[in-house]
């Protein structure tokens, strides 16, 4: 059996609810579980790491100061809660560029902690997953990710981002050449990269997919909602893929998509 976590990532409260009705419809109406990584109190001039304003803030957006938390978007929140199958991980709290990467233990455990209150005050249970903006983590981010979280969700791990105590565990997963690892009760899991991005050609992601996953035991595919909408309007090409790949997960056998909840369950093998 291979299974699939698919995670889309910048869920925040200027999300407008027609964006992931469009892309994940199909997904929700074939029982397959979405993971969305939602920012919890979103940053409303966040940049990317280029310096740009970040694509999930909506376009001819005027940068402002300030902050806007889930609570404020009553409508996405009602429609995230009335789908069940929505599941929500907390990606970061603001999304500040490299927002876990530059942080001690102290700031990496205050930044998570409120980004926890501010989902749990829009009404979401306690997410069993985190994910850091940009993907990327210091140690001591990724250490206060691991005591909160049964999940932590990134792109890849590096000896030097890992805490001390991690190296022996470490050094086996490396042996082994083991995508997923665990640490105490915190599974650690690694991505392929974005497969479903626009910077890839629409005709080769799908055959990209299929090899990663029918080439291990558990894959994780990260998207971006807002890659798939030019000006408001949904990019054909790259939607029809994620929906090309939503038929692909339903329809393969011994292929199954699960949420991280699930995984923290024990609902899947890492290898
Ligand atoms: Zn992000």
């Amino acid at each position: 059996m291979h299974y699939v976590i698919l995670r889309d990532d910048d869920t925040n409260a200027l999300t407008p609810v027609n964006r992931l009705e469009k892309l994940y419809r199909p997904f929700l109406d074939r029982g397959l579980p979405v993971n969305l990584a939602v920012i919890p109190e979103v940053r409303l001039d966040a940049r990317r790491p280029d310096g740009g304003i970040e694509g999930f803030l909506p376009g001819g957006h005027r940068p402002s100061a300030g902050t806007r938390r889930m609570e404020e978007n009553p409508t996405l929140v009602a429609y995230l809660r009335a789908n069940s199958g929505y599941h929500v991980a907390q990606h970061g709290c603001f999304h500040d560029c490299f927002e876990f990467d530059r942080v001690g233990q102290k700031a990496a455990t205050h930044l998570m902690e409120r980004g926890a209150r501010r989902l749990h005050e829009a009404g979401f249970e306690r997410p069993h997953a985190f994910v850091a903006p940009h993907d990327r983590f210091s140690r001591s981010g990724l250490a206060a990710a691991a005591r909160r979280f049964e999940v932590v969700s990134t792109g890849w791990f590096e000896l030097g981002r890992q805490p001390l105590a991690w190296w022996p565990h470490y050094s086996w997963k490396k042996a082994r050449r083991a995508p997923h690892w665990q640490v105490g009760r915190t599974t650690l899991l690694s991505h392929p990269g974005c497969l479903l991005s626009r910077a890839r050609a629409p005709e080769t992601i799908l055959p990209a997919i299929r090899r990663q996953v029918e080439g291990q035991r558990l894959t994780v595919l990260v998207t971006h909602w807002w890659e798939y909408f030019d000006a408001g309007q949904p990019v054909s090409a790259f939607v029809d893929v994620l929906h090309e790949t939503a038929d692909y997960l339903a329809n393969t056998p011994n292929l199954r998509v699960i949420s991280f909840g699930e995984l923290a369950r024990g609902g899947a093998p890492l290898s």
